[in-house]
């Protein structure tokens, strides 16, 4: 019988395994047959729901996650498919969404996705016309599309979220972004991967308070020694590998034992997650064959009802790190985190400067904003709104916020900083998972232009406009035109009826 993972993680109390499979580059051989092999057993042996494939994971191609699924269907397990925004634009990823639903795949998971790799000839074109908000948006349009068409299979769209952020900022604007991806549709959560309990948990509580009702899927990862070096230096976005378990890794590793004990640790923390409340668990990092897979779940059965005596030995401790819900046991400590990312001075009056100029002239209900209307409406009559774009808009903005012309300004949604100068992946509606330490996944050296949205707005007890409504993406066609006119005109995204072509 074909497994339904919709049917799967909708069934109360059903605690779900999904096997998270990474094609590479080639398009057929051993290492391509032993992928197969995997998900072929995987269905033999009856606890695994569906199978993920990666979608050109860290930004290297790969073969289609969209083909490979397409021919694992056929062996009877639900597929999700990895759908990111870094490789097409917004045409190509409905073009591509419509090929998903003519083939029957309807599991996605939707994601900003990792950074640009290296292809054919070099780096390629990062592209993130869209964010995984919008993306999630674009596929629950879609459905509508589908439902009126008389289709009764529809998308099924989930999203990633890292919990494992180690300061306030990053921490809280990941949740307030999950808000935002929930209220654009998604169905279905999948985290990041870490191995330190008092955030899987942290996740689950901030859910709890904030009335998020969708299940929440745990990555387990078997922790080889390769990847753990790369994981603990922060080379793989969103994960995080504590210094503590890297010397455990390494020296499980030198005794000889170590894929003994990886496969001891995910089933000791897959009944940990399950004893907390997790709907599932999403293993990754298995590329030898299903055994291991079968060895995980087999451990898990013989010692899930001792869960809770596993859950101390995850749990990291480091006062220096940010808990949400760790705070007053801290204190009782003696240990107080402190927050350590420090803005520079003059970003606050930066901040306040925009805010101030943004309510007196790009507010619709501003006492003048019919005036800013009337004025750019003759403007734009006249042919002259070149003018002000050239000689007072460009030179402002491009001095206070490296404006790169968008004529879509999206400023106000990213604490009055620039999402297209200031982020790498062109982000509207929240931080990406890669931030590392609160400094950009991209661009090491700065800060990820979220952290320094939230202590912008925190200053001023802002920051819940961070999970405030779905930030649409930005229009094309205004590029190279004013913005100010556009705001004033109703042609930006701001525009109410400018979510969906
Ligand atoms: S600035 Fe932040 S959201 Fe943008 S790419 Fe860097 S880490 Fe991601």
């Amino acid at each position: 019988m074909k497994r339904n993972f919709n049917d799967d993680i909708s069934t109360p109390d059903n605690f779900v395994v999904t096997l998270e499979l990474v094609p590479g580059r080639e398009v057929s051989g051993q290492k391509l047959d032993k992928i197969k092999g995997i998900a072929k057993e995987s269905f033999e042996d009856g606890r695994i729901t569906a199978v993920s494939i990666t979608d050109n994971p860290g930004g290297n191609p790969a073969l289609s996650p969209d083909a490979l699924g397409y021919e694992m269907q056929n062996y009877g397990l639900d597929v999700i498919v990895h759908f990111t925004c870094r490789d097409t634009n917004r045409v190509g990823m409905e073009s591509r969404a419509l090929q998903l639903a003519h083939m029957g795949m309807k599991n996605i998971l939707a994601l900003t996705g990792d950074y640009s790799g290296l292809g054919y000839g070099g780096r390629g074109t990062p592209v993130f016309d869209f964010d995984s908000v919008v993306l999630i948006s674009m596929l629950n349009d879609l459905n509508m599309r589908l439902i009126k068409t008389g289709h009764s299979e529809i998308f099924l769209t989930g999203c990633a979220v890292s919990p494992f952020k180690y300061t306030e900022a990053e921490a809280l604007v990941q949740y307030r972004k999950l808000q935002r991806k929930i209220e654009a549709g998604a169905s279905f959560t999948i985290t990041q991967l870490g191995y330190d309990i008092d955030k899987y948990e942290e996740l689950l509580i901030y859910n709890q308070e904030h009335d998020v009702d969708i299940p929440v899927l745990a990555s387990l990862y078997l922790l080889g020694k390769g990847p753990a070096r790369p994981m603990n230096a922060g080379k793989v976005p969103g994960v995080h590998v504590s210094d503590n378990l890297l010397q455990k890794v390494l020296s499980e590793y030198e005794s000889g034992e170590g894929k003994k004990h990886a496969i001891e640790r995910i089933a000791r923390l897959g009944v940990v997650l399950k004893g907390i409340g997790y709907n599932g668990i999403h293993l990754g990092g298995i590329h030898d064959s299903f055994d291991t897979v079968g060895k995980v779940l087999d451990r898990m059965d013989e010692i899930e009802h001792n869960w809770e005596d596993y859950r101390e030995e995850f749990q990291e401790n480091d006062p220096k790190s940010f808990y949400l819900y760790k705070k007053s046991d801290e204190q009782k400590n003696g240990q107080v985190y402190k927050e350590k990312i420090k803005l520079k001075v003059g970003d606050n009056c930066h901040y306040l400067f925009l805010r101030t100029a943004h309510d007196w002239f790009f507010d619709k209900n501003a006492k003048l904003a019919p005036i800013y209307k009337k004025i750019s409406s003759s403007l734009d009559k006249t042919n002259s709104s070149w003018a002000l774009k050239l000689f007072l808009e460009d030179p402002f903005k491009k001095l206070m916020l490296s404006c790169q012309s968008c004529g879509d300004c999206g400023i106000q949604h990213v604490g009055f900083l620039c999402p297209e100068s200031g982020c790498p992946k062109h982000t509207r509606n929240g931080a990406c998972g890669g931030s590392n330490n609160g400094y950009c996944e991209v661009h090491e050296d700065k800060l990820c232009v979220w952290v320094r949205a939230y202590y912008r707005m925190k200053k001023h007890s802002e920051t819940d406009e961070l999970a405030s409504s779905f930030v649409p993406p930005r229009l094309w066609e205004l590029k190279d035109t004013s913005s100010w006119i556009n705001f004033h005109l109703d042609r930006d995204h701001q525009a109410k009826d400018k979510k969906a072509a």
